[in-house]
């Protein structure tokens, strides 16, 4: 049963794409219009026209999710799920196999279907990265994949996609997508399922789009959501460290490869806190409190962004091959998980350094609490590190208890000094400065721009080394 209040949102979308009359969507195109205006509530309502062929059709809801190296797409917080096809309900059927999967009876004569679903944003303190807390009463982070099915055969990079979005009255938003048209339904430029999914939405009551970075090149912006005004106020001198962090990447990696580049940043204690890595943004989500407190700030943001955006040229335009499946289905294989997230650790230090989010103190602390954390977790001399990189997929899921001793997602913090090792063997070996940073320039030059993943193995990384 579903409350009056849903009903009467759900029967409220404009005229246009979901209209019986509008054109069908291609075998490769599905249209999908997500109304947040309940986020408050922490209920996302998603509408979907997909392509269909009679008899049993069959639809996934995304699993591996990139970035997040492991099957946690939130699909036990799914709900409301109805299909039709010109007006009338179909039938459905979940696959005993795979919770994932969903079956549709497809009747003779229909070559499209309507799906509708929703999805409940958990409670505060529900950890986790898309399936975590995403919703309160002032703001909200849409990931496209909470929202969606896919035709099961269908390619993420070739599925098209033309997404649209309501807020609740007077929220904005940030996004790396383009967006069209105006009022208050947002519709977004078609783009395919890969990028929709990798192009999360900030939105909120109290937002703000700061820019930064040098002037000219590709704009980047610090898109700053919270709970209230109060909580919002950048310093000048953290301004000017953003500005750095932008200027010292360019320099680090020596070219760019995405259009423009956001910060999606959300202050709040309702939300769950972590980061996660997009071509062109971040999701970057830490305590509402974290711009008055100075330790806050230093402990939970200060090496965050760095991080984050180190991983738009690793992880996201170079990636490992058991990580770049091009499908939301495949096991991912996390091997090369010290490089993906071990070098980016380590690079994400420098750059906070070198822009002076963290003091040459700070930085150094950084790389001695990584040593003293691996020298307290005795489970070395029992579990090896590629294997935490192997596990990943369990790890990240794991208590604290007794983490010294089974270990932890390790890759990170050993990578901060694996890495480290290997930028002083390099700078040491040669006599003109190098390091795994001037490794990513001269690999970058050689390649032709693109946003789309470059799948690496492990081989051309230990001979760039
Ligand atoms: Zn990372």
């Amino acid at each position: 049963m579903r409350s009056s209040a849903i009903a009467l949102v759900l029967l409220s979308w404009p005229c246009g794409l979901l209209a019986q009359g509008g054109p069908s969507p291609g075998p490769s195109e599905m249209s999908l219009q997500v109304d947040l205006r309940e986020a408050p509530r922490r209920i996302f309502h998603s509408r979907m026209r997909i392509a269909a062929r009679p008899g049993q059709f069959a639809l996934r809801y995304p699993k591996w999710i990139p970035g997040e190296h492991g099957p946690n797409g939130p699909i036990g917080d799914v709900a409301g799920l109805v299909f039709t096809a010109s007006g009338k309900r179909l039938s459905w059927h979940r696959d005993s196999d795979d919770m994932f999967r969903i079956l549709v009876d497809v009747p003779q004569g229909a070559n499209e279907i309507e799906a509708q679903l929703d999805f409940i944003s958990p409670p505060p303190e529900t950890r986790g990265f898309s399936g975590g807390a995403s919703a309160s009463a002032h703001v909200a982070v849409l990931s496209w994949n909470q929202v969606l099915l896919q035709p099961e055969e269908a390619a993420p990079a070739r599925m098209r996609v033309s997404a649209s979005l309501r807020l609740p009255a007077r929220w904005k938003f940030g996004t790396p997508l383009r967006s069209q048209g105006g009022g208050d339904l947002i519709s977004f430029a078609p783009v395919s399922l890969e990028e929709l999914v990798d192009s999360p939405v900030l939105a909120g009551e109290f937002l703000h789009e700061i820019p930064i970075g040098p002037p000219g090149g590709a704009p980047h912006f610090v898109e700053l959501a919270g709970e209230s005004e109060d909580l919002l106020h950048v310093e000048p001198q953290l301004k000017s460290q953003w500005d750095a962090l932008v200027a010292q990447a360019q320099l680090l990696f020596g070219a760019h490869h995405y259009r423009s580049y956001r910060f999606l940043l959300t202050l709040s204690d309702d939300l769950a806190h972590f980061g996660l890595e997009h071509h062109e943004s971040s999701d970057d989500r830490v305590p509402e409190r974290v711009l008055l407190d100075p330790d806050l700030r230093l402990s939970r943001l200060a090496g965050l962004l760095p991080h984050e955006f180190t991983h738009s040229w690793n992880g996201k335009y170079r990636r490992p091959q058991g990580l770049a499946t091009g499908d939301y289905q495949k096991p991912m294989r996390g091997d090369l998980l010290w490089v993906y997230e071990g070098l980016t650790n380590y690079l994400g230090n420098v750059l906070a350094a070198r822009s002076g989010l963290f003091t040459p103190d700070q930085s150094r602390g950084a790389f001695a609490f990584s040593a003293d954390m691996m020298w307290a977790h005795r489970g070395r001399q029992w579990r090896p590190l590629a294997d935490t990189a192997v596990a990943a997929q369990v790890l990240y899921g794991a208590r604290d208890d007794w983490d010294a001793w089974r270990r932890d997602v390790d890759f990170y913090l050993e990578g901060d000094l694996l890495w480290l090792e290997a930028d002083t063997m390099i700078r040491e070996a040669t006599t003109v400065p190098r390091s795994p940073s001037s490794t990513n320039r001269s690999r970058r030059r050689a390649s032709s721009s693109t946003s789309r993943p470059r799948r690496e193995s492990s081989r051309p990384t230990r001979s760039a080394c």
